[in-house]
């Protein structure tokens, strides 16, 4: 039995009883997961709270002060123990819910105490609920920084403290085998990047010695997880490189000549000619193109993949591009089927509401070849849709697909076709580097000259007149008009506006104008035949909730009003706020919050009246929400699956741990191979970024690597 892998009930101070407390509330069994288990915080032991600075929410903290006395109150289960306790600046109460009679003898008045629990007012006065309660020694008063655990309130109650875990890992690192712990970074990787050896950095986790050691033992844990990430997102993406061909791609001919030479109807950015380079760069390998193409709305990424389809026409190939909903489809389809005409490109549109006639016709023209582009939703992903040669797979928004349905275009072509997926909501590039690790990316960093930036303001519930006003401007000068709400139905619990209420007082307000209405709640028929209303300019304001976020493109309307902007993302808010601006001189996104939204509400929103940039909002996102709450990070979980490290905040770490992954697999080739596990075998041929996958990889690759170091060693 290894040492890690030890029973929790045989370390000292635990047995049956609290070993079975451990595994129900803290999740550890074993000496291993005690080991894994790190404080949340620090906390400077010389440092002391005075009741008098107390304040609004303070996380736990240290008090040095004096028992007054003790009082019960209650009775049974009801029964609490209260003691006044005093520092010198001011009273507190300190409480505690059970053990009353336990506590009440437990500590003598009128001697010092250090307490350690989170302050909590309660009418007035300042209550500690069970706190930790330490002796104080003046003549060793207390120094260094000490960990806090996460204690659930279950353990608390029982009158357990953030001691318990310390206690316990305190005898640990006593335990004789502790130094059985084995190092699990190859020393290659240790010594290049000088990082802390593993055990020195666990026992600083938990028992820090400096700050700076405390600093250095965690840079080395969260290394440690982002190198082995990264190392199975690139030894997989180069595996499967290896492994599977792509359709080669050299000719440029007529159809993007004549279409570049004659018919294009704007100059392409630098931004847009660099990454078509790219993508011809790739093409023509012979190797299977994954590459992520990254463009803030607007951008210009439809023409891109427009000239890239092109390319495969150009070699005999069809393309195929899938976009997540209807409207977007369609729109895609009269863009891209007039661009096509003009070099005779057939070009046909299939979604869940092509009728049964011209589906069957479109079924054949894509298994003869007389169609050259074929633009649709999910129904493109059908079994029974299949190509003549399928070259070019494209998919708009892909953070709205599974990974499943992208995978199963991948089976459209015996030969993998190429895939450009696009996506118009930026990606911090940390969370690019793991969750689409296994993608080249293209960005296009530039917009098309002339835009105008929206002018975006933030509004509170009175302003509502002036908003009117300028929403009646804009009417009268034949602009159009977005409306979004947060909800479709008024919800009784939430206090939020809905789009059924909403379209009411719109059209109260606006009796002159027709309005529309779109929401997710709609069969998808209604739901065309209203944006078709807005897209055709019969009605000019749209009600909408979220749906309409996803690439609608109506050039005429200029002012993009946001009710309850609080309620969103702000990476939505920039999605949103993309839909106007692409046509009229000025346009206008207002932000509509009620009066008294907080701090953190009012600075998140005040980002978006302050920037355009979508890479700059989708990093602040990230850091205020966390990665965990980023579009494309729900469906992989990776973020969740990070113990230590954190996407929004160790960027630096991340590109030095992907250099060494890539320094490693370039001087082992032999980490290329398939692991024995089988673990490989995944479907689709996407990345595997589950917790489980990602675990069973890593240890995998861990073993294996570490064996061919010990092997060294020993010789
Ligand atoms: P997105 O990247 O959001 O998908 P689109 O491809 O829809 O952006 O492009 C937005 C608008 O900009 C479209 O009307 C498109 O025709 C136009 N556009 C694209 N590239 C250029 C360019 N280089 N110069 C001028 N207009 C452009
Ligand atoms: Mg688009």
């Amino acid at each position: 039995m290894s040492f890690l892998d030890t029973d929790i009930k045989y370390l000292k101070g635990v047995g049956d009883k609290r070993a079975k407390l451990l595994d129900t509330e803290l999740e550890i069994r074993t000496f291993g997961d005690l080991l894994y288990t790190f404080p949340y915080r620090y906390v400077d032991t010389s440092r002391f709270f005075k009741i008098s600075e107390f304040s609004g929410e303070m996380p736990s903290v240290q008090v040095l002060g004096r028992f007054v006395g003790f009082t019960t109150e209650g009775e049974g289960l009801k029964q609490r123990l209260k003691a006044s306790f005093y520092d010198g600046s001011r009273f507190m109460e300190v409480v505690w819910f059970s053990k009353v009679s336990f506590f009440k003898t437990a500590y003598q008045p009128g001697v010092p105490y250090v307490l350690f629990g989170k302050p909590t007012q309660f009418r007035d006065v300042w209550q500690m609920a069970h706190p930790e309660v330490n002796a104080y020694d003046a003549a060793k008063p207390p120094q260094g920084f000490r960990g806090v655990y996460s204690i659930p309130d279950k353990l608390r109650k029982r009158g357990y403290s953030t001691r318990l875990v310390s206690d316990l890992a305190k005898n640990l690192f006593s335990n004789s085998r502790i130094n059985e712990v084995g190092e699990t970074l190859p020393p290659e990787i240790v010594g290049r990047y000088s990082l802390m050896p593993l055990l020195e950095a666990l026992s600083n986790l938990h028992f820090p010695q400096t700050p700076e050691r405390l600093q250095k033992a965690r840079e080395r844990m969260k290394f440690e997880e982002l190198f082995y990430l990264q190392l199975h997102i690139l030894r997989y993406s180069r595996e499967r490189g290896r492994r599977i061909r792509g359709h080669v791609l050299t000719h440029i001919g007529k159809y993007f000549n004549t279409y570049y030479s004659n018919f294009i109807p704007f100059d392409l950015t630098g931004a847009q000619k660099r990454v078509l380079k790219e993508i011809r760069n790739d093409m023509r390998t012979g190797r299977q193109m994954n590459r992520l193409l990254q463009g803030d709305v607007g951008s210009g990424k439809t023409m891109v993949a427009f000239m890239t389809m092109l390319m495969a026409a150009d070699n005999g190939f069809q393309s195929a591009i899938m976009a997540p909903t209807e409207i977007l489809a369609s729109q895609h389809y009269e863009t891209i089927r007039d661009w096509g005409d003009k070099i005779g490109l057939r070009v046909e549109l299939l979604t869940g509401s092509t009728r049964t006639k011209a589906r069957k016709e479109i079924h054949e023209g894509l298994l003869s070849g007389d169609i050259h582009i074929i633009v649709g939703t999910h129904a493109l992903i059908e079994d029974n849709v299949q190509f003549k040669n399928l070259g070019l797979t494209v998919i708009d928004e892909q953070h709205r697909f599974g990974v499943a349905q992208r995978a199963k275009m991948w089976k459209k072509s015996p030969v993998a076709p190429h895939v450009l997926v696009m996506t118009a909501t930026p990606i911090p590039r940390t969370l690019a580097m793991t969750v689409y690790g296994d993608l080249d990316v293209s960005v296009i960093d530039e917009l098309p000259p002339g835009r105008k930036p929206v002018q975006t303001y933030l509004k509170f519930d009175n302003s509502r007149m002036e908003v009117n006003q300028l929403i009646n401007r804009e009417l009268k000068a034949g602009r159009q008009v977005y409306i979004v709400y947060p909800l479709v139905k008024e919800n009784p619990k939430l206090e939020l506006k809905s789009v059924e209420e909403g379209i009411e007082r719109v059209r109260g307000m606006f009796p002159d104008v027709k309005v529309c209405m779109v929401h997710g709640q709609m069969k998808p028929a209604e739901k065309d035949y209203q944006m078709e209303q807005f897209v055709s300019g019969a009605a000019r304001i749209l009600v909408a909730t979220t749906v309409i976020e996803v690439g609608v493109n109506v050039p005429n309307a200029s002012v993009m009003l946001i009710e309850n902007a609080e309620r969103f993302g702000l990476s939505q808010l920039h999605q949103l706020r993309g839909r106007v601006g692409r046509g009229a001189d000025h346009s206008y996104c207002i932000l509509m919050t009620k009066h008294n939204i907080a701090g953190d509400t009012r600075k998140r929103l005040g980002i978006m009246t302050e920037t355009s940039d979508g890479f700059l909002i989708s990093e602040a996102d990230m850091k205020m929400r966390g990665p965990g709450d980023m579009e494309g990070t729900q469906q992989s979980g990776i973020a969740f699956n990070l113990k230590i490290a954190n996407l929004a905040s160790d960027g630096q770490i991340l590109n030095v741990a992907r250099q060494g992954a890539e320094a490693v697999l370039n001087a082992h080739p032999e980490l290329l191979e398939t692991p024995a596990s089988g673990v490989e075998q995944y479907p689709g041929d996407e990345l595997p970024l589950s917790p489980a996958s990602v675990n069973i990889v890593r240890n995998e690759l861990r073993i294996r690597f570490l064996k061919s170091y010990d092997w060294s060693q020993i010789s």
